[in-house]
Order: structure tokens, then sequence, then C-alpha cells
């Protein structure tokens, strides 16, 4: 099928509760090819599978080293410690707003063949995690948030982050 369409908010399938992937078939591969593939033409950091439509529970989210790592059926199973730092969603697109989460996550998931692996990540690849897992619930980040970040405050927060 190759690129999806990508579901913006106000659309009803982003606030779904997203179903356990049981078949582990062909369906399964195309959908997340489909998924890195428009992954990588938005340039984005993460995707969830409702994101373009689909109500089953898989994500994709670009590691440190760039690689594309695929979670089916993800579960987080400890976080610790805590960050803070303006987020984004191709769900909610050009807008940006302060997000904390926990710096750090365990997380098992299952590949596209249905093999279970552990996953630790921290930063922000751990964020993504967050981010993508909470979506496979039917949440968005723009919940933790009370305003979007305005040019300014943006402008702002990467000139500080620079002169760390
Ligand atoms: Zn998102």
């Amino acid at each position: 099928m190759g690129k999806r369409r990508i579901v913006v908010q106000g659309d009803d399938r982003l606030s779904k509760r997203c179903r356990q992937v049981t078949d582990f078939n062909r369906r399964l591969h195309i959908l997340l090819d489909d998924m890195k593939e428009t992954l990588e033409e938005a340039q984005g950091a993460g995707l969830a599978a409702p994101q373009v439509g689909i109500l089953r529970r898989a994500v994709i989210v670009v590691d440190d080293s760039e690689e594309m790592l695929e979670l089916v059926n993800p579960e987080i199973l400890d976080q610790s410690g805590e960050q803070t730092a303006p987020e984004g969603c191709l769900s909610v697109p050009g807008k940006w707003g302060m997000v904390t989460r926990p710096y750090y996550a365990k997380i098992r998931a299952q590949d596209r063949d249905g093999n279970w692996f552990l996953l630790e990540r921290e930063g922000l690849t751990a964020r993504c995690l967050f981010h993508e897992i909470e979506h496979l619930d039917g949440h968005l980040y723009v919940e933790h948030i009370d305003h979007f970040m305005t040019d300014e405050e943006l402008e702002e927060y990467y000139a500080e982050e620079e002169g760390r």
C-alpha cells in the first residue's frame, strides 16, 4: 500500500482504546512497513497505528541510532525519573507543548512475528515510547499540557538548551 494518511486531532479513532494484535500475518507486516514509510516521509520520531486509522496495538519509534523500532502489543514494565521538554505529534500538526514524562522506560513488546522482547531506553527515545504507547489507549500529549507553546517560548527553550 505504501504511505498512509495521518489522521489528525478531532478524529474519533485517536480517542479509542486499540485492540491487541493476535495475528502476526502478512497484513500486520504491510501495516508496519506502511507506518515506517509514512513516518519517514513525515520526518517524525514515532507513529502509532491509530494515527493511520488502524485500531490495533502497534507503534514505530525512531531510536537514538535512527533505527526504526517496531513494537507490537507494547507493555510498560517499569519507569523512573523525570524529564520535561517540548513535545509534538503528527496528529496535532505544527504545535508544541511542554510535557513531563519519566526519564527511563522498561518495555515488553512483540516483534512482527510474535516473539516477545525486552527494551530499555532513556531520554528522548523513552519519551517517544511513552507518547506512542499512550496513543494506543486513546490519549494525546495535549492532555498533559496547559497551553500550546508560542514561537517565543520555543525559541527561548532551545536558546537555553544550547547555552548549557
Ligand atoms: Zn503522537
